[in-house]
């Protein structure tokens, strides 16, 4: 039988975080490997303009970020490969990991860089307005619709951390909720009530999308399915979603220790899991901050980790 790959270095995911483990890693001649995933340059190649990551002072794309971000890995040997990782064994050592369904490769370390993906609520307007107005990230975009309108959909606790940030810079902003109430803790649900430009649309649903070039504005039905169900439109230019996201985790459930809603667990301020040599980095492993930069430094520390936990073991 043909033996499995090993490799020293094993990097899953190319968003900030899996390009910038490989930077170090590859910089550290730990011989990385990264498999792209399901969509290489994760999130940020969902976004436009990217204007507050440092060293672009007149910003960049997301795509060109995430292109930026692979060259410079690539100019130091990482081995970026397409491939989505669709199955893990942490039990035993090295570590196995199935590439697309067919193909096994062993990992001496496993950064794990998989990130979350938004829901979405699964409108086909959401798909045919993308990048025109539909966004699931209101600290990317809310800066495009300074003094306009927008709504953001969802009643959690980021729901109303969006509602609040695009209160600062917008006209409007409705919050839509399905709900009567807000599921969103005291305090948040303080402040958006509190917030004069924030209205809260409770037990209303969107149901579609309207506008020429772009969101102009949101179908809705109010208190859908009662007597008095009506349909209501607001005018909307950005469309913000904000009904959680997945952490794409699913695969390491069985070793890893996972939080409630399925972010891999780490030690405090560190990559480090519970499983030796193995780490999380960005937003699979970060329910707070979710931002390219932060991803990219846990991408760092995880290298880092790697690197100590390879030469303790002599490997
Ligand atoms: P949550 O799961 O807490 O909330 C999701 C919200 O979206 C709910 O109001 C839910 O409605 C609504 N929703 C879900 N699906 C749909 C749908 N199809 N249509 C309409 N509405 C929908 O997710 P969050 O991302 O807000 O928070 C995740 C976790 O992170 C929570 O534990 C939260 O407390 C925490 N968090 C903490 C923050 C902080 O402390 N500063 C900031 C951000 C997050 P419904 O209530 O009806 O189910």
């Amino acid at each position: 039988m043909e033996e499995n790959e090993k490799i020293r270095c094993l990097i899953i995911g190319s968003g900030p975080a899996g390009y910038t483990a490989a930077i170090y890693a590859s910089r550290a001649n730990l011989d990385p490997v990264l498999y792209e995933g399901m969509e290489p340059g994760g999130q940020l190649t969902t976004t436009t303009e990217v204007e507050n990551f440092p060293g672009y002072p007149t910003g960049v794309t997301g795509p060109q970020l995430m292109e930026d971000m692979k060259s410079q890995a690539q100019r130091f040997g990482a081995d970026v490969r397409y491939g989505v990782a669709t199955a893990a064994d942490l039990q035993n050592y090295p570590y196995k990991i199935t590439i697309d369904s067919e193909r096994v490769v062993e990992a001496y370390t496993l950064i794990i860089a998989t990130g979350a993906t938004a829901k979405y609520l699964g409108l086909p307007d959401e798909q045919k307005y993308a990048g025109m107005g539909v966004s699931a990230c209101a600290t990317c975009d809310g800066f495009f619709y300074r003094k306009k309108r927008v709504a953001v959909v969802g009643g959690g606790d980021t729901a109303c951390e969006e509602a609040l940030y695009l209160a600062g810079l917008c006209e409007k902003v409705y919050l839509i909720v399905r709900k009567p109430f807000l599921r969103a803790s005291k305090i948040m649900q303080d402040r958006v009530v509190a917030a004069s430009n924030v209205e809260i649309l409770f037990e209303h649903t969107p149901i579609g999308l309207f506008g020429e070039k772009g969101v102009e504005g949101v179908h809705l039905i109010k208190r859908a399915g009662e007597a008095d169900e009506e349909e209501v439109d607001i005018a909307v230019h950005g469309f913000f979603l904000a009904i959680g996201h997945k952490p794409n985790s699913d695969i390491f459930k069985n070793y890893l220790k996972l939080d409630a809603i399925g972010y891999i667990q780490t030690e405090p301020d560190s990559p480090r899991t519970n499983i030796p040599g193995v780490f999380a980095a960005g937003d699979v492993a970060d329910n707070t901050y979710k931002q390219a930069i932060t991803a990219a430094g846990s991408g760092c520390k995880a290298a880092i980790e790697a690197e100590r936990y390879l030469s303790e073991k002599g490997l």
